[in-house]
């Protein structure tokens, strides 16, 4: 990865080439190939939002380098005195359902980095998982209806079930079917278990980029994989007042938000630059092209 790709500026290469040296370091594996590497965001030039500025930057590089992290609580208190998590909505539900429970036997759990899960696949690093659900807190009200297109390890979903409640809709799709079943086994053994067993919470084997029209229209949409553009199913399932979150392009990537308005018209804006494995077909992901 390092080589093939290009750096918006010296801020984020350095980041990502230091990520990356942790990674190695902390999972002793080979580093696996570029399209695995999901959600390794780079933040970068957004002066504006000192979230996603080289602020945070510097600040949670410092936080990665000094991680010595054991439990779940001190992953999510460090997320917040970092300005990562604001809300305490945010801060309850990742105190509830613990990452532990979702990375693969062996993996450490609490480091702020995307691990491998199988498949060319990764499950996000905590702050990407935190900076989504901020920004989708307002459309995961309790009694709302969430969608997880590229659920993977079942985590976010998991997060978006105990936001929107036993009133509420958190539906999750992916398609490689081995994860699905891996995922609704994490998902029983979590605190979300009692809403999966009464339907609020579901997950699904599909191909995400045509949504899941089944529980449509979404409040909040979360796509956890790069689509190359925004897929027009998803627009189409976005609630009137909804908000989505989606990564899109390819070797440079955006983390875009996308809302539409009560009169349906749609408005999208990018957050931050993120490294996220790509919305494809099953074939081409398991080929890793
Ligand atoms: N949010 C997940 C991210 C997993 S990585 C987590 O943190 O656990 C992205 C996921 O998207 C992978 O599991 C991959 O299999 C899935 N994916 C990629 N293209 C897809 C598609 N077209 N339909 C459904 N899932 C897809």
């Amino acid at each position: 990865m390092p080589t093939l790709l290009q750096y918006s500026s010296p801020a984020a290469a350095a980041f990502s080439s230091h990520s990356l040296q942790l990674i190695r370091s902390i999972t002793s594996i080979s580093p696996p190939p570029p399209c695995s590497l999901a959600a390794l965001s780079l933040f970068c030039r957004r002066p504006s939002n000192p979230l996603t500025g080289n602020f945070l930057f510097s600040r949670m590089e410092r936080f990665w380098s000094g991680s010595g992290i054991t439990r779940n609580k001190a992953m999510v208190e460090q997320l917040q005195s970092y300005g990562v998590i604001r809300s305490k909505r945010v801060a309850e539900v990742m105190e509830k359902i613990d990452r532990a429970l979702f990375v693969p036997e062996g993996t450490p759990p609490y480091v702020d980095s995307p691990m491998p899960i199988g498949y060319n696949a990764t499950i996000s690093a905590p702050h990407m998982h935190a900076t989504c659900l901020q920004l989708l807190e307002e459309n995961l009200r309790p009694g709302m209806h969430a969608l997880d297109i590229g659920s993977g390890t079942g985590y976010l979903t998991a997060c978006f079930a105990m936001m929107v409640g036993p009133q509420g809709r958190a539906v999750g799709v992916e398609h490689i079917p081995e994860l699905v079943e891996s995922s609704v086994e994490s998902i029983r053994k979590s605190a979300a278990a009692p809403l999966l067993k009464e339907g609020a919470l579901s997950v699904h084997v599909g191909d995400g980029r045509l949504g899941w029209p089944e529980f449509a229209p979404y409040d909040a949409i979360h796509v956890g994989a790069a689509a190359s553009e925004i897929p027009k199913a998803l627009i189409d399932q976005l609630k009137p007042g909804g908000r989505m979150v989606i990564p899109v392009g390819n070797i440079f990537q955006d983390l875009k938000v996308v809302e539409k308005k009560m009169d349906c018209s749609v408005s999208i804006r990018t957050e931050t630059s993120v490294r996220y494995v790509p919305l494809t077909s099953r074939d081409a992901q398991l080929r890793g092209s």
